[in-house]
């Protein structure tokens, strides 16, 4: 059984002339790693978005989807934060906090780990992405790419066992991109992954690849 599950998904954003998604099918093993490709506007984010109900947009929907072979609606608050972790394209999206310090540690703090573990935690993996010489920064002071690396960084901090990651590189340089995809591809082994990128550099540890055209997808 697929560890995700879509089944004829059809989405409209309201207002919208055409679905942005046509009965779209898509099934995801546990472990897999797809790569998602397609023009701007293919309607990437949007699928991608339907994969954690705390992100799915408004709008017109049919169709299902499954998560381990229960619908994916069903599932709590608190096992969506733990099972799935997504990252955005907008870096500034998904900053909450002040300090990188803080912005690592927030997530932790709220599943109640003691303070000295999440300590170790953060210094290893800040140490993968290189971030630890920022601790004491305010967010708002790091660039887009800065803001990225500790985005990626922060959701390994949860050990989800599901990535979903939206473009999350898309500010880094290239020589940066390769370090920080290097320690990716690492740290995501055995994962279930779901990734939207452009270079071929950053998609070349894909199993699989899918590609999403005017809503439509197809095997590439
Ligand atoms: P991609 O991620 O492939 O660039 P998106 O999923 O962001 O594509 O967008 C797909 C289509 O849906 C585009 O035509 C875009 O304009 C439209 N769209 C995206 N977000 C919204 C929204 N919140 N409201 C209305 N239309 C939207
Ligand atoms: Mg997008």
């Amino acid at each position: 059984m697929a560890l995700i599950d879509i089944r004829q998904l059809t989405f409209s954003y309201p207002a919208a002339a055409a679905p942005t998604l046509h009965g779209v099918d898509l099934q995801v093993e546990a472990g897999e790693f797809l790569a998602l490709c397609g023009v701007s506007g293919s309607g990437k984010s949007t699928l991608l978005r339907h994969l954690k109900p705390a992100l799915t947009p408004h709008g017109e929907r049919s169709g299902e989807i499954f998560f381990d072979g229960q619908p994916l609606g069903e599932l709590s608050e608190r096992q969506q934060s733990q099972e799935i972790g997504f990252v955005f394209q907008s870096p500034d999206d998904q900053i909450v906090t002040d300090k990188v310090w803080h912005e690592l540690a927030f997530g932790l703090e709220n599943l109640h780990i003691p303070q000295e573990i999440i300590a170790r935690r953060i210094a290893e993996m800040a140490s993968w992405f290189g971030i630890s010489q920022w601790f004491d920064r305010d967010v708002s002071t790091l660039s887009g790419g800065q803001k990225q690396r500790v985005a990626i960084a922060r959701i390994f901090l949860k050990n989800p066992p599901i990535l979903i990651l939206d473009e999350a590189t898309s500010a880094l340089d290239s020589v940066t991109e390769a370090k920080i995809q290097r320690a990716f591809d690492a740290l995501a082994k055995g994962r279930t992954t779901l990734i939207i990128a452009h270079r071929l550099s950053t998609i070349r540890a894909a199993h699989r690849i899918v590609s999403i055209a005017e809503g439509v997808i197809s095997e590439c």
